[in-house]
């Protein structure tokens, strides 16, 4: 779930928009519209919108302070943050790497539906603050106020129910993470206890669905299949940490990609080897020397007019600016760096030496091979 808008930063941490946000902000504010209208249609036209729009931008206000709180937490536990996506369903911090320990994991999870339970509080004992003789009158702060208030609680309790990745399924990972010692297990049990769950929110939905609820049903199932589907993604992805147990970088990486003169021009390069082998990745040398590397991601980037006058030397990715991995590094954090990076090939370095290239082609192909013989 990557933002398509970026709203800017907070606390160094990048905030942005799903587009899929902009469809939940459209029903919760046509509803908050629709109910302030029913109970209060004394406040007049102008009002009831200008407070179904403050009250809904309040309600992504207090989303937001519950991903903040997660991500927050993470940064100052050694986690960090790439940046926080608001979506149709919530939000989600994009951590950069999996918590050192299960009570990390715990209190990171924890953090968050206890953010909404204070707010909710706040808003409550705000609205009780201002007094019975203001509640009775019905004035549109105090409907704010309550309403806030329950969306909160409410939020706070959806977010604790036991199945991954909601925050109580995390912390029911780390709960059993913590006894077994064993973090891949425990990701599986949570996600399947996260499936589960997912299932039952679309039946629940289905039956509300067909018991008169009309689209409020519907979008029970639609949260129930988002549910089924991440925690079978987690569940896939705990299952590939394990293929990677043990196995290094050197282990999975390639000696096939061919060695080019660096003073070839790109002419010459393009029809006589590019599209000739379909090969994606060249190692550039120079007075016999690796130098670089070369992708045609490199090579598109050059007009075509200019390709007789230019060298792979000048078009290539140099060493010194590539990231590179030594052979002995497990393969999980290889991959961790590639994820970071969007890099399709890591070279392998040893003492200055290409010692090969770590593909993603290569390790899907590494992958589809151990699946196949299901070990
Ligand atoms: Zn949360």
């Amino acid at each position: 779930m990557r933002s398509q808008i970026k709203l800017g930063k907070i606390f160094g941490i990048e905030i942005g928009l799903h587009y899929s946000w902009f469809l939940i902000a459209i029903l919760i504010v046509t509803s908050l519209y629709a109910e302030f209208h029913k109970s209060n249609a004394a406040w007049g036209n102008g009002v009831i919108l200008a407070m179904a729009i403050s009250t809904g931008l309040l309600f992504f206000a207090s989303l937001l302070l519950h991903e903040l709180s997660h991500s927050v937490y993470a940064r100052s536990h050694g986690i960090p943050v790439k940046e926080i996506t608001l979506f149709a369903l919530g939000g989600v911090s994009q951590l950069e790497k999996e918590p050192a320990t299960a009570s990390i994991e715990f209190w990171m999870a924890f953090a968050g539906p206890l953010t909404s339970a204070a707010i909710g509080l706040l808003c409550l004992l705000l609205r009780l603050i201002a007094g019975p003789a203001a509640a009775r009158a019905g004035t549109p702060l105090i409907a704010m106020l309550s309403w806030l208030g329950y969306i909160n609680f409410a939020l706070a309790g959806f977010n604790m129910i036991p199945g991954y990745p909601l925050d109580g399924g995390r912390m029911m990972r780390a709960i059993i993470w913590w006894k077994t010692g064993e973090m891949d297990r425990a990701t599986r049990l949570a996600s399947k206890a996260g499936q589960a769950v997912g299932l039952l929110f679309i039946i629940w939905g289905i039956a509300q669905f067909f018991g008169g609820a009309g689209v409020g049903g519907l979008w029970i199932s639609f949260i129930g299949w988002f549910l089924l589907t991440a925690a079978g993604e987690s569940y896939a992805q705990a299952g590939l940490k394990q293929a990677f147990e043990g196995v290094t970088a050197a282990d999975v990486m390639t000696n096939d990609c061919p060695a080019l003169d660096g003073n070839l021009n790109i002419e010459h390069f393009v029809h006589d080897e590019l599209l000739r082998t379909g090969r994606r990745c060249f190692v550039i040398t120079q007075n016999g020397r690796i130098a670089g590397l070369l992708t045609p991601h490199e090579v598109k980037e050059i007009d075509r007019a200019r390709w007789p006058y230019t060298t792979l030397s000048d078009v290539m990715r140099p060493l010194e600016d590539l990231h590179t991995v030594p052979p002995e590094t497990p393969l999980k954090n290889a991959l961790e760096i590639m994820g970071k990076e969007d890099l399709n090939q890591l070279p392998v370095v040893e003492d200055g030496h290409l010692a090969g290239i770590l593909s993603r082609a290569h390790i899907v192909d590494y992958l589809r091979t151990r699946a196949e013989l299901k070990v």
